[in-house]
């Protein structure tokens, strides 16, 4: 191939793509950015989110008056809101339902 048949390169063109490409490239670099923070947020929030699911677990079966003991459950209504405790602190009535308190048990949640 003679050099007088090479096609001639279009510099105005060329100059032009390079320039979008420039373009796309610090968009897609701030995108990245955007995203790693973004990620890094979520991953903190899920930081919270497990401890506090873990909180809520750990408390699932503790007593609603004093957040500390295990529940118990109140006879013949057979509730289990309160810890034994607590039910010895509320005049022989159930403080769900107010019926008499006739025994408390131990529950066993397996
Ligand atoms: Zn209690
Ligand atoms: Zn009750």
């Amino acid at each position: 191939m003679k050099t007088d048949e090479l096609p001639m390169p279009n510099l105005p063109e060329i100059r032009r793509e390079r320039r979008e490409s420039d373009i796309d490239r610090r968009h897609l670099i701030r995108e990245i950015d955007q995203l790693r923070r973004a990620n890094i947020e979520l991953a903190k929030k899920n930081v919270a989110l497990t401890t506090e699911n873990e909180d809520l677990e750990k408390n699932r079966f503790k007593c609603n008056t004093c957040f500390s003991q295990k529940l118990c459950v109140l006879l013949p209504c057979g509730h289990v809101y309160i810890c034994e405790t607590c039910s010895n602190k509320v005049n022989g009535k159930c403080p769900y339902c107010r019926s008499n308190i006739e025994a408390i048990k131990n529950v066993f949640i397996v």
